[in-house]
C-alpha cells in the first residue's frame, strides 16, 4: 500500500509494520515541512454511529480509526477509510492534522527524510466515563525523550477531590456520555467507546 500524493501520483509513504503501533505509514522520499500529505478519508457518520458500530470490540482494543470533524460528524476510516488511518500516534510528531471546511489533511511539520515514520499527536480527549485505566489502554510507546506515557491529552486527570468543590464543578465531572460527544475536540482521532462500561 502506498499514499499518493493529489499532485503528482508518487508515493510519499508506504505503509508497513511499525515498532509502535500495528501497521504504520513510512516516507518513501523526503517530504518538505508543510507538504499536504494525504486526506483523512472514510464515512462520515454521526457520534452515535459510530458508537453503535464499534461497541462490540474488545474494550482493550485501542485501535482508532475514528476521527473528530465537529460535535454532529466522526470521519470512520474503517469504512472506506484510505492510508491515512495508518499514521501513528507521537509525542514528538513530525505531521499535524489540518481542517480546512470538514475535511482534514494531514501535513508535515518539519522536513521528513525517507524511511521515517510519519506521526501526528493524537490529543486523545478525555471523557467523563473513561474507565480508570484509560491511559494503559492508550498507552503511548513512541518512544522519544518527551514522551508522555499515553495518547490522551491533557497527559493525566487531576484526582478526583470530594472536599470543598462548588457543586457545579462536580456534576460537570459525572456529565452522562451523550455530552462528552458534544464537547469532543475538533479535529483529533476519536477513542471508541468502552462497551463492558455501558
Ligand atoms: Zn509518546
Amino acid at each position: 500500500m502506498t499514499g499518493k500524493s493529489a499532485a503528482r501520483g508518487a508515493p510519499l509513504f508506504k505503509v508497513r509494520r511499525s515498532r509502535v503501533h500495528g501497521r504504520g505509514a513510512f516516507a518513501e522520499r523526503r517530504i518538505r515541512k508543510g507538504t499536504r500529505i494525504i486526506e483523512y478519508l472514510g464515512e462520515r457518520v454521526s457520534h452515535q454511529e459510530a458508537d453503535r458500530r464499534y461497541e462490540d470490540r474488545g474494550a482493550r482494543d485501542s485501535h482508532t480509526f475514528l476521527f473528530i470533524v465537529d460535535a454532529r460528524t466522526v470521519i470512520d476510516a474503517g469504512a472506506g477509510g484510505n492510508d491515512a488511518r495508518f499514521i501513528n500516534h507521537s509525542c514528538k510528531p513530525n505531521c499535524e492534522t489540518v481542517m480546512e471546511g470538514k475535511r482534514v489533511f494531514i501535513e508535515a511539520t518539519r522536513t521528513i527524510q525517507p524511511g521515517e515514520e510519519l506521526n501526528y499527536d493524537y490529543q486523545l480527549g478525555r471523557a467523563a466515563d473513561d474507565p480508570p485505566d484509560v491511559d494503559e489502554i492508550y498507552a503511548c510507546r513512541c518512544g522519544q525523550a518527551n514522551c508522555r506515557g499515553t495518547m490522551l491529552w491533557p497527559p493525566k486527570k487531576a484526582p478526583r477531590r470530594t472536599a470543598a468543590r462548588p457543586y457545579t464543578a462536580r456534576r460537570a465531572e459525572r456529565a452522562p456520555s451523550a455530552k462528552s460527544a458534544k464537547n469532543a475536540k475538533r479535529g483529533t482521532p476519536r477513542k471508541r467507546k468502552q462497551a463492558a462500561l455501558r
